[in-house]
């Protein structure tokens, strides 16, 4: 166990022939040169090379660490952010710590940002959750994202030496069982954008609220047997949260367990009757906000479109399912007969999924698999029951799914937490809820 702060390798820009940038302060290029001003880096024969103001070369090597003196911090112009979403775009963004240049194979050049992980969350507090939102939320939330990216980095050491897999499918007779989890950066620990967590620099308004929550947190993580935990979170469970092999590999995380999102333990859910009266039932747990001014209060990206998420409906004409089955799955059902849930985790999520077709039929999990396959883009949650109106002769000709919650719903319930600490509830009370048995603990 450590007893400083660790520093991360985040790559700011990846796979691009030139960047453009200035040192805010003092850099050391290499050996005791120190530098400040403007710069830009291009690659030759296999090196990076680093050149200043009128085409001075400052440095060059297949490597070259850029060491901030004192407060310095560097700026980088055209950092793309939102990659393949609707809102990508290029900005100007500013960072603190160190800058790594690295030569690729290809003739291309990736940046990375070498910096303290306090640092780090506080950016990624700043841009991922509301500064509005209840304190006590923001630290739980700090706690969390600090112990889940510790624990993700111990694992991808062991990768290569028996450690987890980040995907895997099997397919067996008909049977198609997929499950993905991050997936692994080679030259960094974590990239800047969405895939892993947003982060975007010091400069993009830094709230009050988000530095009292990191500081205030400082080094604190959250253990299990004196491992630092895979601490999950995800929207809304919609009520009950699932178990971490339902959703990812199969084994059993004890601190990953289902657990109902309220004072009042609810039953978990059991029989497809369960299922149903679950999903058409608003049971009184944390996440059932009706106050939509209070959602918009902790998520940044809270619209309209997304009130529905405690309890959703999505309905479909047969032939756009079988379209939209066909693009992501890339199997031609023909005619879709039936969708038949064969397995539940705890909180309704299905994780075996049996589709009936004309000219196939396939058995799909786990829950990102069913949830992609089911939608142009995702289900909100695989937490569903399908009913299907049907012609006289029995083909269906629409399909209707009524669901709850939003995400894999393991882990920390993030809107339940949200109106946990607004009741009143503290950071410890919230971790201790969703991941039971652990500890928090300050490393340093
Ligand atoms: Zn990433
Ligand atoms: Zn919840």
């Amino acid at each position: 166990m450590f007893y400083k702060e660790p520093k991360i390798n985040v790559g700011i820009v990846d796979d691009v022939p030139t960047i453009r940038g200035r040192f805010n302060g003092h850099f050391s290029l290499k050996g005791d040169v120190l530098f400040a001003g403007p710069f830009e880096v291009k690659t030759a024969n296999g090196d990076v090379v680093i050149s200043g103001p009128e085409c001075l070369e400052l440095a060059r090597g297949r490597k070259i660490k850029c060491v901030h003196h004192g407060k310095g911090a560097f700026t980088l112009s055209g950092v793309p952010i939102g990659i393949h979403f609707h809102w990508e775009r290029k900005q100007e963004q500013t960072f603190h710590g160190d800058l790594i240049l690295q030569a690729l194979d290809n003739g291309n050049i990736t940046a990375i940002n070498e910096v303290g992980l306090e640092t780090y969350l506080l950016s990624v507090i700043s841009s991922e959750m509301n500064a509005n939102a209840p304190q006590e939320f923001l630290k739980a939330h700090a706690i969390a994202s600090r112990s889940w990216l510790m624990a993700m980095l111990e694992r991808r050491k062991g990768i290569g030496q028996g450690g987890f897999p980040a995907r895997q499918t099997t397919k067996r007779g008909g049977e198609i069982i997929r499950w993905y989890d991050r997936e692994e950066h080679l030259l960094f620990d974590v990239c800047a954008d969405d895939h892993c967590q947003r982060y975007q620099g010091i400069d993009t308004n830094i709230s009050q609220a988000a530095r009292e929550a990191i500081s205030s947190t400082r080094g604190v993580f959250l253990l299990y047997r004196e491992k630092i935990c895979d601490a999950r979170f995800h929207k809304a469970c919609g009520g009950l949260t699932d178990n971490f092999e339902n959703v990812w590999e199969n084994i059993r995380v004890p601190y990953l367990r289902a657990v109902s999102d309220a004072a009042a333990a609810h039953k978990l859910i059991d029989t497809e009757d369960e299922a149903r009266q679950w999903v058409f039932s608003r049971p009184d747990v944390y996440c059932n906000v009706g106050d939509f001014r209070f959602l918009r209060k902790i998520l940044p990206d809270f619209d309209r479109k997304t009130e529905n998420f405690f309890r959703w409906r999505v309905s479909y004409r047969r032939e756009e399912l079988e379209e939209i089955l066909k693009e992501k799955s890339g199997i031609d059902f023909g005619v879709l007969y039936n969708l038949e849930p064969l397995k539940r985790g705890p909180s309704g999520r299905i994780i075996r999924l049996g589709i009936k077709g004309a000219k196939e039929s396939i058995i799909v999990g786990k829950e990102l698999e069913i949830r992609r396959w089911l939608s142009p883009s995702h289900l909100y949650s695989s937490a569903f029951v399908v009913s299907a109106d049907r012609d006289l002769s029995g083909i269906p000709t629409r399909f209707t799914f009524h669901g709850a919650g939003w995400g894999h719903g393991v882990g920390m319930c993030q809107i339940g937490a949200a109106v946990m600490a607004a009741k009143g509830f503290t950071a410890g009370e919230i971790l201790k809820h969703y991941f039971r048995d652990t500890e928090m603990r300050k490393l340093y």
